[in-house]
């Protein structure tokens, strides 16, 4: 006990120590506020009060931080001959949208290429390919994304298809929800994948009935046979697309986000763009742990704090990953996970404090593992990516080194094994504020509910999928039977058990409709109806699982900050904490639910720094 009790004692004290330096005192303490935003409806989410019933109308800020949130007259004080006063004509304020999970870096890559996700046919996807092969003469690998398990059937797509079009170089296509890649024979034969290649771990090659590969690799496992043998994107391709893909988030009004699979690459390009002052939105990084390495990642692991000092630049860390590339089977990923305590404790805008575990995979791929078998495919419960005896003992070193733990868990299955692991991490290692998370819960039975609340788990849920498609109707239902498919998603429940619960968009993974505008998902999770205007789904799915607009805003602003360790410095507005502020166009609580996201994000500041304006929106 008493050892609990210093370990926390002493993790108080680092709180108190990082609060200390990580607002930095400013020089100039005069009373004067650098910005202040009148007449306005503030909504502040301080937890514990009824703020939504009462906003207030200003707000001053002075540096990276806020000074006040106050009436328009009292905060008149704080107005000085060099403040620059905006007048807000009631419009809304909140703070920063915190997405909990995310895959930017991701979708820089699996954004690059030919865009297949418009294609309704066979024929469409052969066009796009040969029209972007053709205008594309220097590339010696062909990338694209997008496409969707339904434009095929059971078995999925074949490499033939694409061999028709493209033979003569690689050929690498993203499913929608990246949890599959279609190749052509050219990919295959590079990777040297045959028909006696056995499956890798956490991975499957789909065979068609001559027992040859079709072309079809589920999840990443299956995937890294092909990539780890291409040209892969460099950290600078990755950064351009970031530079697109960013400024769009600082729209949305996403102040921080968790990018919830990160490769060194993705972490050298953002570690450039913070070095270069370029990030509009602060970032949590999440380091995957790959089952393929075991025993062996965990030995490296423990020589972390050690092997770490040889490591003091991102250009040493990226030539030894290069190099480690050509001379042994070290996926890329894990050389970073050595390095993950020099981003531990910084305190700028890009961070890693999170190791990242793939448990299972999708139900789209009957890899999402269930604790009763699929319906349409009773001799299978789907698939584990990890032997359980290595992920409980990677779990449980990853938790005594200190970090934070992301599990990616789709099925009830998977969610319960997290939930052990977890418990044997605790029995352990002893309890702490470790704040371990579980991302997806799609399934989750009932009777573990409360384990979630005991091991102080915090659930992160992806509200814009929680609605009726045809990827409900074509795959949850025949897959999952009746019973199941109609109850996914809990999150009322959770948030009733008083489950820490932070949404998140997973963009650019998703179904019908693919978006990373916070509004979309906080409209979902409070009406569960469809994203896309046209859609022929006009009934809730599940409504006795809809939550307030109040507890929406709270999941995605105070509760994605108590996620990240933050929530002494964002997620709510209150003096002395970073100014992390947007403006919405109209006041989210006068709309009817299912117009939501109708409104827009007008302004976003990021430390008190302007990182997005509609420069229209203010003149009306
Ligand atoms: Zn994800």
């Amino acid at each position: 006990m008493l050892k609990q009790y210093s370990g926390q004692l002493i993790l108080l004290i680092c709180i108190a120590f990082l609060s200390l330096t990580f607002i930095p005192v400013q020089a100039d303490t005069g009373p004067y506020a650098d910005i202040v935003l009148l007449n306005g409806s503030v909504y502040t989410v301080e937890q514990n009060t009824d703020w939504s019933d009462h906003p207030l109308e200003a707000i001053a800020i002075k540096g990276n931080t806020i000074l006040s949130v106050n009436s328009s007259q009292d905060i008149q004080k704080f107005i000085g001959p060099k403040t620059r006063v905006q007048d807000l004509s009631g419009k809304m304020v909140l703070p920063g949208f915190i997405d909990s999970h995310i895959h930017f870096g991701a979708s820089a890559e699996l954004t690059f290429g030919v865009n297949l996700s418009d294609c309704h046919s066979i024929s469409e996807v052969q066009k796009l390919l040969a029209d972007y092969n053709s205008d594309h003469p220097e590339l010696d690998v062909i990338r694209g994304y997008g496409w969707n398990y339904f434009l095929f059937t059971e078995s999925g797509p074949d490499k033939a298809i694409i061999d028709s079009v493209i033979s003569d170089k690689p050929v690498i296509l993203t499913s929608f929800d990246g949890h599959a890649s279609w190749v052509n024979s050219k990919a295959l034969e590079i990777a040297d994948i045959t028909a006696e290649t056995p499956d890798p771990q956490g991975g499957k090659i789909e065979h068609d009935s001559n027992g040859q590969p079709t072309g079809v690799l589920r999840e990443l496992a299956a995937t890294n046979l092909v990539t780890i043998r291409v040209t892969p994107l460099s950290s600078k391709q990755i950064e351009d697309k970031l530079n697109v893909i960013l400024p769009k988030a600082a729209s949305y009004g996403i102040t921080t986000a968790d990018d919830a699979a990160l490769t060194p690459e993705m972490i050298a390009a953002y570690s450039h763009l913070e070095s270069q002052g370029k990030l509009p939105v602060r970032i949590f990084g999440e380091i995957v742990a790959v089952p393929e390495l075991g025993q062996k990642q965990m030995a490296l692991m423990e020589l972390e704090q050690d092997i770490f000092n040889t490591y003091s630049d991102l250009n040493l860390l990226h030539t030894n990953i290069n190099s480690s590339q050509t001379d042994s089977n070290i996926p890329p990923d894990s050389i970073a996970l050595e390095n993950i305590s020099e981003y531990r404790d910084t305190k700028g805008l890009f961070r890693l404090q999170t190791g990242k575990l793939f448990l299972d995979g999708v139900v789209e791929g009957h890899t999402g593992y269930l604790l009763s078998p699929y319906t349409d495919k009773p001799d299978t419960n789907g698939m584990i990516n990890w032997n359980i005896s290595e992920f409980n003992q990677m779990i449980s070193l990853l938790d005594r080194n200190e970090f934070q733990i992301d599990i990616h868990s789709i099925g009830d299955g998977a969610v319960r094994l997290s939930l052990d692991a977890y418990e044997n991490a605790q029995t352990e290692n002893g309890e702490r504020d470790a704040r371990h998370k579980i991302s997806h819960i799609q399934l989750i039975n009932s009777s573990d509910i409360q384990r979630l609340k005991s091991l102080h788990i915090i659930a992160s849920l992806q509200p814009n999928w929680f609605y009726y498609d045809d990827n409900f109707k074509n795959v949850s239902l025949p897959y999952l039977g009746e019973e199941r498919a109609e109850h996914m998603y809990t999150l009322k429940t959770l948030l009733d058990n008083d489950i820490p619960v932070a949404i998140g968009s997973d963009w650019p993974v998703g179904t019908d409709y693919l978006t990373y505008n916070p509004l979309d998902g906080i409209r979902t999770a409070v009406t569960r109806l469809p994203l896309p205007s046209n859609s022929t789904y006009t009934i809730p799915y599940r409504p006795e699982e809809r939550i307030s607009l109040k507890q929406a805003i709270e999941s995605a602003t105070y509760t994605g900050a108590y996620a990240d360790f933050m929530e002494n410095y964002t997620g709510t507005l209150e003096p002395g904490k970073l100014a992390d502020i947007i403006v919405l166009d109209r006041d989210l609580f006068s709309l009817p639910p299912e117009d939501i996201n109708k409104a827009h994000v007008i302004a976003t500041y990021l430390e008190g720094k302007k990182v997005f304006e509609d420069p229209q929106a203010f003149t009306s």
